[in-house]
């Protein structure tokens, strides 16, 4: 009568040791994908950045100016209107600060 409750007991621990590793490694690589959109998304919002002093120095503007994406564009200071890979929504804003994404954490500050 015994012997089917360690064989139980052990069947349990397996599944618990298999569900914690899966668990985990979900974890890990849902953290590593975060990683990645926010370098990513760091790495354009400074393109943006560079972008607009370009603009700037080219156009003669001050730091209360604002360029649209069609500025920087068509300028050839960008290949191409740069989007957020988790979807966040680029505000270029003024020459004299600095561009943001609104996805929380995503920043160059
Ligand atoms: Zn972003």
């Amino acid at each position: 009568m015994r012997k089917p409750r360690i064989d139980l007991l052990i069947l349990i621990i397996i599944a618990a040791g298999l569900g914690f590793l899966l668990f985990g490694g979900l974890h890990n690589h849902e953290k590593e994908r975060e990683f990645s959109m926010r370098t990513v998304c760091m790495i354009q919002l400074r393109l943006i950045r560079d972008a607009k002093a370009r603009w700037a120095d080219q156009n003669q503007k001050s730091t209360n100016d604002t360029p649209t994406w069609s500025d920087l564009v068509g300028g050839k200071l960008v290949d191409e209107e740069l989007h957020c890979l988790k979807e966040g929504t680029y505000s270029i804003g003024r020459v004299g600060e600095l561009p943001c994404c609104s996805i929380s954490g995503h920043s160059i500050q």
